[in-house]
């Protein structure tokens, strides 16, 4: 059975508590603040369901459905990343890029899982029959995962298990543990989509000091469990007039905190416990999360299209396509464009294979990380280039479109908005547009995911120095200094 968008909008109606502000939220699917993204969610199945291309039907294993997502399969040729290139640019073109976690995502990141279980065997602890019915769990019901790795911390410069970070008891840990499970509390960050996601992955994607055992774990929830809590940043969708706020009206993901009071989790749903190694590794020494990352970089060159797109449409509707520095600065996004769409598909033609000898491959590593220190440099200069390009225009358009309607002032707006050829409501609705993206509280959090939702620069700079084979590059440098005439 495809799973169709109404399904997915009932499995999430599951009594799962979210809290906004003073409001603790029924429904997710029937609040205000929240309606909209799940629809959204609700969209991407429908798209899926609409296109087989999107599916992959080989999926091994009895007892897998016929259907799943193509971002489930562990690929072994460039033609089998390539029909996950088509789920993953299928889905980030319909959202202009704005969904990071659609839930190819963590499909994705699934699929490196699945190619190397043993990375789930720990000293104390198998995770891999855990691994293997998570993986079918996801196949079978198409599942739609988020995740939340990061660790809250009081203090920075100190281990979970030290000084502050210890005594607020703030990381997520096993309080105690019986011959079913675990139970577990505290608090993680950051859960992008997990309110609206079937089931959240926690554990930690930073490396862990040895005195952090307690807290080394990984384990899948569900949003409705008893005593599981998200707290949410404000909503972006919330009441908004499509008009007004075209994309953060209807494509406002949502990021929570996730707490956990007491929460049983049986052992079946335990990847990784009490073992600093295991909860690390299962992230780096599996693709996993190159996986994920080079979903993500697909969704980056589809937003950086569309931005472009939207900078073109700026420039014609401002009389500035003739001008020579505009035409400038289009060509410096269009080239961005390409090159972030060059990455994506470089990286799965120069795939590298899985060490486990299965003849697995994915998409190539350095590649997919270089590709996290472009889209976080970049980013920040295209929003910045579309604003010089919008002007003052973005600073005077009117509360709302509908205002055009006003007999008061219709008049006087219609003659401010007229521009070279454009109608003038649409020129303002082509400005709301800008606005909504590059410049709101929507906008800010979008500069600031493609910044930080692959790890702080400290970290991915540095992880990309560990894997670059410096000493090689260092070996051309030398050549040209040991050259003789
Ligand atoms: C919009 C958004 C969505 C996100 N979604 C998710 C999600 O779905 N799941 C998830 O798990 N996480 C998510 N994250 C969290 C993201 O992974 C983290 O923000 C990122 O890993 C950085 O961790 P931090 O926020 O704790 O930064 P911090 O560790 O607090 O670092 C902040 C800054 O402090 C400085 N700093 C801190 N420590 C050091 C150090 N050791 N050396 C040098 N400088 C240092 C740096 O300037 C750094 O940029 C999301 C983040 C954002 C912004």
């Amino acid at each position: 059975m495809i799973r169709r968008g109404v399904d997915y909008l009932n499995d999430i109606t599951d009594g799962r508590v979210i809290w906004l502000g003073d409001r603790k939220i029924i429904s997710v699917v029937e609040d205000k603040a929240f309606y909209r993204g799940a629809t959204a969610f609700a969209s991407l199945f429908e798209q899926a369901a609409a296109d087989p291309a999107l599916f992959y039907s080989d999926a091994g294993g009895e007892s897998t459905a016929k259907h799943n997502f193509a971002a489930f399969k562990p690929c072994k040729s460039l033609d089998e990343l390539a029909a996950k290139h088509k789920l993953h640019a299928a889905w980030s073109e319909s959202t202009f890029g704005f969904i990071g976690r659609s839930p190819d995502y963590i499909a994705a990141g699934l699929s490196g899982f699945i190619v190397a279980p043993d990375t789930f065997q720990g000293k104390y602890y198998d995770g891999r029959y855990a691994l293997s019915s998570l993986y079918e769990r996801a196949m079978e019901g198409n599942l739609f995962i988020s995740f939340a790795l990061t660790n809250i911390k009081r203090d920075r410069a100190k281990p979970l298990s030290m000084g502050e970070n210890q005594a607020s008891q703030i990381g997520v840990r096993a309080t105690r543990e019986t011959e079913s499970g675990i139970f577990v509390s505290g608090v993680k960050g950051i859960g992008t989509a997990a309110v609206f996601s079937d089931e959240i992955i926690v554990g930690s994607i930073e490396p862990l000091q040895d005195s952090d055992m307690d807290y080394a774990l990984t384990f899948c929830v569900q949003p409705g469990t008893s005593g599981v809590e998200l707290i949410s940043r404000d909503s972006y969708s919330s009441c908004r007039n499509i008009d007004d706020a075209p994309i953060s009206s209807m494509l406002d993901e949502n990021d929570a905190i996730l707490v956990l009071k007491d929460v049983f989790i049986s052992w079946d749903r335990v990847l990784t416990y009490k073992d600093v190694q295991t909860t690390f590794g299962i992230w780096w020494k599996t693709p996993a999360y190159v996986n994920m990352a080079h979903q993500a970089s697909i969704r980056f060159y589809k937003k950086l299209e569309f931005l472009a797109g939207l900078a073109y449409l700026v420039g014609r509707s401002n009389g500035s396509l003739s001008i020579s520095e505009v035409r400038g600065v289009l060509g410096r996004l269009v080239g961005y464009a390409q090159l972030a769409k060059s990455i994506a598909y470089g990286a799965e033609r120069e795939f590298d294979t899985h060490s486990s000898g299965a003849d697995f491959v994915f998409p190539n590593r350095l590649a997919t990380y270089a590709q996290r220190i472009f889209a976080a440099e970049v980013y920040p200069k295209f929003i910045h280039e579309i604003r010089m390009l919008c002007g003052g225009s973005l600073i005077y358009l009117p509360a709302t479109i509908s205002d055009f309607d006003n007999p008061e002032v219709g008049e006087a707006l219609r003659l401010y908005w007229g521009g070279e050829s454009a109608d003038p409501v649409d020129r303002a609705r082509l400005f709301k547009l800008a606005w909504d993206v590059t410049s709101t509280e929507f906008g800010a959090r979008h500069a600031h995911y493609e910044q930080f939702y692959q790890g702080a620069p400290h970290v991915y700079l540095n992880q990309m120095a560990e894997y670059s084979h410096l000493e090689a590059l260092g070996e051309i440098a030398e050549r040209a200094l040991n050259r003789s005439i």
